[in-house]
């Protein structure tokens, strides 16, 4: 990683390779056998099954504006090219003005064209959001992401504001989204390929939730990036801008060809993996014996679970 994100200075995971392609599986430490297999379920699509057809050929996306201070978000969002930028808020430490003195430095880099969206990561309570999107909302909010911890709170804030409210960190599981509309806890739905076990699932959560859907990474290599775009390329409609432009977080990269966002948007494609860049990120014996483990694991509960649906 380029900075800490998420508590991790270094993203792990495995490539796996099919007649289909190459497939990723990175679920994050903390994620026990059942997460994990969903994610392995998304790395054996990516592989051995491939992906729909996709209705798009470019995806626009966001610049994600961490919480740094308004010269660095102006510099930060007008070098990115994006017409969207997601500003992160509520950061420990900082106060209300940090937040509004960002969000305006950004919407000013933008111009009135352009979209902001913010991304509270849960960090407010119900009375906070209310009072913060609204004046947040001075620089013309698209949508707040996660301004509160649960569902309860979001369904709340979305009373009491105009502006519409996203659900991601609530959104971590297939029957999730259900959840969330059953709530009425969001107007719009974040989801990831990885942990909903592949680009048809996630695709068919998407359709049963019923929201619209904004596609995000896991912070993860093009070759895990290569299947948010094939998800946000299938989807019905794609109205906000997706989250995928996060290859600028790791140092590094797998294809030799690396998954960028230009002029604002990433062209739907599959790049190939580069077997130099591969010998370059290879992992030592003991983390790589730590995740065939996982992997393994993992695999088990994959195996269990399709036993399970034939002898239903
Ligand atoms: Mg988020």
């Amino acid at each position: 990683m380029r900075t800490r994100f998420r508590g991790i200075t270094q993203r792990e995971g495995v490539l796996i390779q099919g007649p289909a392609g190459w497939g990723e599986f990175s679920p994050f430490a903390e994620y026990g056998p059942a997460e994990c297999a969903r994610w392995l379920a998304a790395a054996r699509e990516a592989a051995f099954d491939g992906w729909p057809e996709p209705r798009r050929d470019r995806i626009p996306v966001n610049v994600t504006i961490p919480a740094v201070g308004p010269e660095k978000a102006h510099a930060m969002t007008a070098a990115s090219g994006c017409r969207t930028a997601k500003v992160k808020v509520a950061e420990r430490g900082q106060d209300e003005a940090d937040d509004l003195a960002r969000v305006e430095a950004v919407r000013d880099a933008l111009g009135p064209a352009g979209r902001v969206r913010i991304d509270v990561n849960g960090g407010w309570d119900v009375d906070t959001a209310a009072r913060m999107i609204r004046s947040l909302d001075r620089f013309d909010l698209e949508y707040a992401e996660q301004p509160c911890a649960t569902l309860e709170e979001l369904a709340r804030v979305r009373l009491r504001v105009d502006v519409p409210v996203a659900a991601d960190e609530s959104i971590r599981r297939a029957e999730d989204p259900l959840k969330v509309r059953a709530a009425e806890a969001a107007d719009i739905a974040v989801v990831k390929v990885q942990p909903l076990g592949g680009v048809r699932a996630a695709l068919e959560v998407a359709e049963a939730c019923g929201l619209p859907v904004v596609v995000s990474s896991a912070v993860e290599t093009s070759v895990g990036l290569a299947a948010g775009l094939a998800l946000a390329a299938a989807l019905p409609e794609l109205p906000f801008a997706c989250g995928l432009a996060t290859l600028s977080l790791l140092e590094d990269d797998v294809a030799a060809d690396p998954l960028r966002p230009v002029d604002g948007a990433i062209p739907v494609r599959r790049p190939d993996v580069d077997e130099d860049a591969l010998l370059r990120v290879e992992a030592g014996e003991e983390t790589a014996g730590r995740w065939r483990r996982g992997l393994a694991r993992a695999a088990e509960v994959l195996e269990a679970a399709a036993i399970g649906a034939v002898g239903r």
